[in-house]
């Protein structure tokens, strides 16, 4: 493909000011000319209410990138792929599992891309870990994803409502991380959640998962934690120890720190995402809201201290 694709952003808020505005406007392929938010505005572009308006109005448009909480990820999803545009969805993909397989399904009769994209997973130390590990003996893997939920989601009332995952919302990235590296599949055996007296969702979370072999994996996600965040991952294997830091911006194996690149999750989400639409394919893996789906369903739940903002 050689033409720019136009595209039009959904949920103009935190994340979408600070990266998929800057991620689009640097990449030659894609070219802005719409967004869709009840209160904000993108300058510079058309600016409509919702979706539907956009779609409506903007016959030119051909992909939409949604930004919204999860909660309206699927009716945002299902009106842009109905008119025949290609969709990219902010992580988690949706609200529940299936529903994210019903617009897999949506795309494929329309002949679109979806693309269920996974930010963490295009940080820089993922792929390298992920070419270490590949045929290695894994004995351990130890996850722990802990940061200040008032730093990192000042007023988000969302993420405490059904839908809005609570401390699985940054969980989520470990698990698409892991779900990436590990070279066997692995389950949840048991998980203790730790629920607000006045919230939804959990606020903290242990997990602990493992393969068909038996390997341990602990995740333990906490949003009481700070002022500094806690995003890292290490991996036991019988030929050394490899360890994800940062939230995957750093690598070291065995105490060796690994040259791995600049940080730009976001332009190589949208460097993806122009490939998917270029060659006509989709790319919907499920798998790290599966898990949550899961820890959702076995983990025991333990009421906790009240959270105000
Ligand atoms: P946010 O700022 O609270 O929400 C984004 C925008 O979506 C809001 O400003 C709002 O804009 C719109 N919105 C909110 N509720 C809506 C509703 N019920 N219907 C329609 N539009 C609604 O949240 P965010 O931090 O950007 O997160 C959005 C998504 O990005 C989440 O799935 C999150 O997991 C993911 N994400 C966030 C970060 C981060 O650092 N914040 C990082 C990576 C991924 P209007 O009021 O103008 O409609």
């Amino acid at each position: 493909m050689t033409e720019q694709v136009a595209i039009g952003i959904a949920g103009v808020g935190k994340i979408a000011r600070d990266q998929h505005l800057p991620a689009i406007a640097g990449h030659s392929g894609f070219k802005l000319i719409a967004g869709a938010s009840r209160n904000a505005r993108i300058d510079g572009v058309n600016n409509y209410q919702n979706v539907e308006d956009m779609l409506a109005a903007e016959p030119l448009l051909q992909a939409v990138s949604l930004c919204a909480p999860p909660q309206v990820r699927f009716s945002q999803a299902r009106a842009a792929l109905e008119a025949g545009k290609h969709v990219m969805l902010e992580k988690p993909p949706g609200a529940s599992v299936t529903e994210v397989t019903v617009l897999a399904d949506l795309a494929r009769q329309n002949q679109c891309t979806l693309f269920a994209s996974w930010h963490s997973r295009h940080a820089p130390g993922v792929e390298t870990a992920r070419a270490w590990l590949a045929g290695k003996e894994i004995k351990a893997v130890n996850v722990l994803w802990k940061e200040d939920v008032r730093r990192w989601h000042p007023g988000q009332d969302w993420i405490w409502q059904p839908g809005g995952l609570g401390v699985f919302d940054p969980g989520i990235n470990a698990l698409s991380i892991i779900t990436r590296i590990l070279p066997h599949a692995f389950f949840l055996k048991s998980a203790e959640l730790f629920v607000p007296a006045n919230r939804h969702n959990p606020i903290a979370a242990n997990l602990d998962f493992s393969d068909a072999l038996g390997t341990p994996i602990r995740a333990e996600f906490d949003w009481r934690f700070g002022p500094q965040e806690l995003w890292q991952i290490e991996v036991t294997t019988r030929d050394g120890l490899l360890h994800l830091a940062q939230g995957g911006k750093f690598l070291k194996i065995d105490g060796e720190m690994k040259d791995i690149g600049q940080e730009r999750e976001y332009p190589s989400l949208y460097d993806r995402f122009f490939e998917l639409i270029s060659t006509g394919a989709s790319d919907v893996d499920v798998s790290p809201l599966q898990h949550v789906a899961d820890a959702m369903l076995l983990g025991g739940r333990h009421e906790v201290e009240k959270f105000e903002d």
